[in-house]
């Protein structure tokens, strides 16, 4: 079998605050094929953004990675200078994040951001990196692009804004694009025009997408694997057609019954009660076990992952019979 293209192992991701130490992520384990899209997908507070951040060499102090291998086409990406990185983030591999506006800068024009971006990083000449913004732009299905070149950032729509970002995060033919929530803040519309030009361009430039999401409607649209986090651990991961098809974790159940479904508008929504607990503080045993509808007992202990189908994981009690291999 051929070499994932990112292969995430055992990853812990800790933040020494004053109350103690936010174990934002603690024990993930995750791999991106060639041209394959992998969502991460956990209400706020899960540690699927620190993961993302992880990966892109990004943890800032007093954030630390403390365990731990992510290798990036072979390479170990923790082993690696801080130069050969930024050499690696923004080429190979491109990023755009949640909210568009707050990541371009307000006082320049959208085309002085993207073409300085070129001149920087690629050591184009202004005037071919005019050209190029102006045909990537294009390419990804933005109205009058000259127009939108000369205007700042607050002058467009949302949806155009993450269509810039996008373009910018494409400008390098990355071979792997993450996108931490890149349709929040979006129209319904928007999202959905956002959504499929992700997997357009994958297409079109042979990449891999690592997309960053709390809402399965998302994974259902996106997928091709899927990993479920909850409190810093990942509880749940395998294809997408077997998890969405049999969640076997019951904060994937949850999850999944809270994505409303089309014909039914009346319909009250599933909430999963409770809130996510504090990574400080967690509780001993399964941390979903406070608002587990299923809790056990038995849940008193760190339930071990257990493969419940094949290649499709699941960490939970109601499954311990089969351990994972
Ligand atoms: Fe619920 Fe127990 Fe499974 Fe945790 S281990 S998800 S508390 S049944």
């Amino acid at each position: 079998m051929a070499e994932p293209l990112l292969q995430v192992s055992g990853l812990a991701t800790h933040f020494r605050v004053p109350g103690g130490v936010v174990k934002a992520v603690d024990g993930v384990d995750l791999e991106i094929g060639r041209e394959e899209i992998v969502t991460v997908v956990g209400e706020s507070g899960s540690g699927k953004s620190v993961t993302a951040l992880s990966v892109l060499g990004l943890i800032q102090p007093p954030g630390r990675i403390v365990r731990g291998s992510i290798r990036f086409d072979g390479v170990d990406l923790m082993e690696l200078a801080p130069e050969a990185m930024r050499a690696i983030r923004g080429s190979r591999i491109s990023m755009i994040f949640q909210n568009p506006y707050t990541s371009l800068h307000p006082y320049f024009r959208i085309g002085e951001q993207i073409v300085e971006t070129l001149v920087m990083r690629q050591g184009e000449s202004r005037r071919d990196a005019v050209q190029r913004a102006a045909d990537m732009l294009e390419r990804i299905g933005v109205q009058a692009p000259a127009q939108v070149l000369t205007s700042y950032p607050h002058e467009v729509s949302a949806g155009v804004c993450q269509r810039t970002m996008l373009a910018m995060a494409l400008m390098s033919d990355p071979e792997l694009l993450i996108a931490d929530e890149p349709t929040t803040n979006l129209d319904a519309v928007a999202q959905v025009q956002i959504l499929d030009l992700i997997r357009q361009m994958k297409s079109e430039f042979r990449m891999s997408v690592l997309l960053i999401t709390h809402d399965f409607g998302v994974v259902s649209r996106m997928a091709d694997r899927v990993i479920v986090m909850y409190a810093g651990r990942q509880v749940e991961s395998g294809l997408a057609d077997a998890v969405l098809g049999e969640a076997q974790h019951p904060y994937t159940v949850g999850l999944i019954r809270s994505v409303p479904e089309p014909g039914r508008s009346t319909q009250r929504l599933h909430q999963i009660a409770g809130e996510v607990p504090d990574v400080i503080r967690l509780p001993p045993g399964c941390s979903f076990r406070p608002r587990c509808p299923r809790a056990m007992e038995r849940c008193g202990g760190q339930p071990p992952m257990a493969e419940v189908g094949e290649g499709h994981l699941a960490r939970c009690w109601l499954h311990a019979g089969a351990p994972a291999s």
